[in-house]
């Protein structure tokens, strides 16, 4: 075993779970044990959310100029830190180590947004009427808990992080089960940033400590991130308990490709928006509508995707289980009557005969009744479903039951608006297979993507975070006094 027993982090120390059950830790690149992780108890959870309460009497009331000087600090660390961290996101998750940067870098740009926020919560002043006048504060909600998935080791947990800790909330992180040695590092990295303790806390585990979370009384709002099956019972347990709520969920993401589209452009955007991070990213394309005469556009992507080597630029995808299911789709696929173009199955990568690599796979033919069409893979597989026209293409995105994003690939404006118009995702791309707003742009879904009002991060996530406070306001002991007094 590479690392330690993982423990649990809580008022600025490391602290064992009470629990006496581990899982391990794999590395998907070659199948190594790098750790085991506790599933914490719910009296694990009580003593966190103790320490989260005690410590936000104090954070709650620091200046948030003061506030963000931290993540002033923070984003430096993060900085001077980049390979180290990007090197153990590598590890833990199994995508190649651009990609882990890439995803280290986004960490650092959602903390430079964080570091704006006084800039952003001035709230409002107004005379509302004669010598009374209205104003408008932020105030942080209290304790929060954030359920992060195995995909983005870094930059998920950075969604939330900053944000909610800037504006003044204490917090309970549940890192994924699959891959927690990254926010391991980050709480030491807020530590040597001057982040007081008990302001941030690690509570490891899986269902059981989601469950409590949802039921504890001392949590105020509950962020979530993972599967929409999952995010579903998160939404309504948390709610059940009275708590404000936001859950991401999982995706299935359309690219409409029309016959006007820049044949090299396109191509490459496609197979990099469906093999990048090996497919695991909530924004990856999984179905290809491809509308009217594209077979020029489709040849040139298998061109693209043969380029995506395993083990070279196409990193693991996450488990066993996880290649042995994306394996399985590409079958009954292909045992449907689908054609695999280019075919990912029993990838091997040299010297790593034990890690979990599914190759770069094209499927076409997909009609939108197979399983590959409606579900999420989660896998470096792209289904190409025929269209006649912009409509039936419109027709199929509509349908399916997620709504993170689609994408249009056109040379026309007018085809391009026509189909942002129309298309059912709550982020939409022209030209650009994987549309992720940039900062101060907020992210998030539509549909079965997202539960919750708001969007996590961005200029959107301040409404999710804080508290309004409205005061009304009189100077003019003179004026008569009215229903309003
Ligand atoms: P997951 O839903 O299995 O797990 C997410 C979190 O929920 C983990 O911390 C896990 O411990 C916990 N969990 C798992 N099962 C649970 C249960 N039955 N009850 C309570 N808690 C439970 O997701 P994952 O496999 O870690 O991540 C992949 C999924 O996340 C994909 O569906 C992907 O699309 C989605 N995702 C969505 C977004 C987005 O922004 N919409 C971003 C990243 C990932």
């Amino acid at each position: 075993m590479k690392y330690p027993d993982i423990k649990n982090y809580v008022g600025g120390k490391y602290i064992p779970s009470k629990s006496t059950k581990f899982l391990d830790v794999i590395s998907p690149l070659d199948g190594s044990l790098l750790s085991r992780v506790p599933v914490s108890t719910k009296e694990d959870l009580n003593d966190a959310v103790a320490v989260a309460k005690k410590a936000f009497t104090t954070w709650s009331k620091v200046p948030i100029k003061e506030r963000v000087q931290v993540f002033f600090r923070y984003k430096t660390l993060l900085e001077k830190h980049i390979l180290e961290l990007s090197q153990l996101v590598q590890e833990e998750n199994g995508k190649t180590l651009d990609e882990a940067r890439a995803e280290v870098e986004k960490s650092i740009e959602l903390t430079e947004f964080a570091c704006s926020l006084p800039q952003l919560v001035g709230g409002e002043i107004l005379e509302v009427s004669k010598g009374v006048e209205c104003r408008t504060d932020f105030y942080p909600v209290g304790v929060v808990a954030c359920i992060v998935p195995f995909n983005f080791p870094s930059m998920v947990p950075n969604w939330t992080i900053p944000n909610a800790i800037a504006l003044g909330n204490t917090m309970i992180l549940k890192p994924s089960e699959v891959v927690p040695l990254s926010c391991m590092r980050i709480v030491e990295l807020l530590k040597e940033a001057g982040l007081p303790d008990g302001v941030l806390n690690i509570v490891n585990g899986d269902r059981e400590i989601v469950e409590a979370i949802c039921d504890h009384p001392g949590i105020d709002a509950v962020s979530f991130v993972g599967s929409t099956k999952v995010a579903k019972l998160v939404y309504a347990r948390a709610s059940a308990s009275f708590k404000r709520v936001l859950t991401l969920g999982g995706a299935k993401n359309h690219l409409l490709v029309l016959p006007d589209a820049h044949v090299s452009m396109t191509a490459s955007n496609v197979a990099a928006s469906m093999s990048g991070c090996a497919g695991q990213r909530c924004m990856a394309a999984s179905a290809m509508v491809a509308v009217g005469a594209v077979d020029p556009i489709i040849a040139q992507i298998c061109v693209e995707a043969r380029k995506v080597i395993p083990g070279v630029n196409l990193g693991a995808v996450i488990s066993a289980a996880a290649k042995a299911r994306i394996e399985r789709y590409i079958t009954e696929a292909e045992q449907q009557g689908a054609k695999i173009l280019v075919d990912g199955r029993n990838t091997v990568v040299k010297g790593k005969e034990n890690g979990f690599y599914v190759g770069p796979t094209v499927i076409d033919y997909v009609t939108p009744d197979m399983s590959v069409a409606r579900e999420e893979i989660f896998g470096p597989v792209i289904s190409i479903i025929r269209a006649k026209d912009v409509d039936e293409a419109l027709a199929i995105e509509n349908a399916n039951p997620y709504g993170n994003a689609a994408a249009v690939f056109t040379q026309s404006g007018g085809a391009a608006r026509y189909v942002i118009e129309r298309a059912s995702a709550g982020m939409i791309g022209v030209n650009i297979g994987v549309p992720v707003p940039r900062e101060p742009f907020s992210f998030g879904g539509w549909n079965d993507s997202k539960f919750g009002v708001g969007d996590l991060t961005g200029k959107s996530s301040i409404g999710f975070w804080t508290k309004l406070k409205k005061t009304t306001t009189k100077w003019n002991a003179e004026s008569k006094t009215n229903w309003m007094s």
